[in-house]
């Protein structure tokens, strides 16, 4: 029996990248083992977003190699971010590295794979697209995550995602509507769709009757469509950039029963000044009045945000505005990381990395004071209610954890099954998570 262990770290993408990898493997042979000692093939997908989960990617690698230095038998492939143009300095550090994949470039993978066990070509050429692997990912529980846009055109300057993983490109909306109906006949009740900016899914595609911009097909076509299928219950969609969140999409969510009124849409500053040397391609107006058309169309609808702090040239001032600008909006959520130059990028290139890194711990540590505040606010006005939770994990002592719609964890006790949508009565918050009661089973409590 051949076995693969697949380890991965970054974004969601590259869940589903590992995921759909992970079902290619499957489809030739293949079964998953939990620790990488047992695996024939190891798989590292790596995220070159951020210095940290470089580092983390290189010191598996690191391990890996000394156990193949020490005689045992494996193949190692790395995919994802970190693989890029150029990788050459990577496949120097590490020679015992097999196959080097692209993000979603799997065919290598495979193709490894495959000849170790004597796959025929025509097997292995019915699975692989272009680089892609031709597999859905078989789900393993009641959520699942879809890519529908792949790539970024928005070339933020501190950003390594477009120089990585190229340009927009949008699948189809039959094929992505037909792995929605393939996940809910394995039991999957909520979807969350994925791209990098996720609301200019379908600029890329042929014009038709869709009703988004220019007769092409959009977010709000793909709410539509899996409206209809059976089985799925809820759809969220991530990430979101502000300049391409239309009218059209927002009020798809407030209309479509089955969007969960849950954004993530990354500010990234709340400075002018800063945002125009970030290039994100819009003021803090935008922004600004992005959300109130959000808010207006969903009152209660929760928001989360990504903020980098210590960006080149940052000033206190600077700092400041981003400070006011997340107490005005009130988020429930905000992901603060402090910059660190990615290579290759504009701001690597041409910006000096100019902020003291104890100004940006000292800036990181007042953002997540900010965050832990609000959440918990936020998190209070659950107290003593009931939220809608969809069971994503259950122990055999009835401990079950969900999400409610917003994204918020909620630990309780049920004696109902993975997949099942539940009224739960919230009775204790902090600023991370939920407890309650499932308001059909008033005698359980959660230990
Ligand atoms: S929008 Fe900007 S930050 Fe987001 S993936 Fe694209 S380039 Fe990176």
């Amino acid at each position: 029996m051949a076995t693969y262990n697949i380890w991965t770290v970054g974004c969601q993408m590259n869940v589903a990248d590992s995921q759909k990898l992970a079902a290619g493997l499957e489809r030739i042979g293949y079964t998953a083992v939990p620790d990488d000692v047992d695996a024939d093939l190891v798989v590292i997908n790596t995220c070159a977003v951020r210095q940290h989960a470089e580092d983390r990617a290189f010191s598996k690698l690191g391990v890996l190699r000394k156990r193949q230095a020490e005689g045992a038998k494996f193949d190692i492939a790395v995919m994802g971010c970190s693989v890029g143009p150029k990788t050459a300095d990577l496949r120097r550090r590490f020679p015992n590295v097999a196959v080097w994949a692209p993000p979603q470039q799997f065919d290598g993978i495979l193709e490894l794979a495959g000849n170790a066990r004597d796959v025929s070509e025509g097997e292995l050429g019915s699975l692989l697209d272009g680089g892609m692997a031709r597999t859905w990912a078989v789900p393993s529980g009641s959520t699942a995550f879809v890519p529908v846009i792949h790539g970024c055109d928005k070339f933020c300057t501190y950003c390594i995602v477009p120089l990585r993983r190229g340009r927009e490109q949008s699948r189809p909306v039959d094929d992505i509507l037909a792995e929605v109906r393939f996940l809910a006949g394995h039991g999957v009740r909520e979807v969350t769709l994925l791209g990098q900016t996720v609301e200019a899914y379908g600029h890329d595609l042929d014009a038709g009757a869709y009703g988004g911009r220019d007769g092409r097909p959009d977010l709000a076509t793909l709410f539509a469509g899996i409206d209809a299928i059976d089985g799925i219950a809820r759809v969220r969609f991530l990430t979101s950039y502000p300049k391409d969140m239309t009218d059209r999409i927002i009020d798809a969510v407030a209309d479509q029963p089955k969007v969960c009124e849950h954004f993530n849409i990354p500010v990234q500053s709340g400075s002018n000044t800063m945002l125009e040397r970030m290039r994100r391609g819009y003021a803090v107006e935008l922004f600004e009045e992005r959300v109130a058309r959000i808010r207006a169309r969903m009152p209660d609808a929760a928001l989360a945000t990504d903020v980098i702090v210590g960006c080149p040239g940052e000033t206190e001032a600077e700092f400041a505005e981003t400070v006011a600008l997340l107490e005005r909006v009130g988020f429930d959520v905000i992901h603060v990381a402090a910059y660190s130059p990615r290579p290759g990028t504009y701001a690597e290139r041409r910006l000096p990395d100019d902020v003291p890194a104890e100004v940006k711990k000292a800036r990181l540590r007042v953002i997540e004071g900010l965050h832990a505040r609000s959440s918990e606010r936020i998190n209070q006005r659950l107290l003593g209610k009931t939220a809608e939770v969809l069971i994503e994990q259950l122990d055999e002592l009835g401990r079950a954890t969900g999400r409610t719609r917003a994204g918020q964890l909620v630990h309780f006790a049920s004696p109902g099954q993975v997949g099942d949508l539940l009224d739960v009565e919230i009775t204790q918050v902090t600023s991370w998570s939920l407890r309650g009661r499932d308001a059909r089973s008033p005698v359980l409590t959660v230990v």
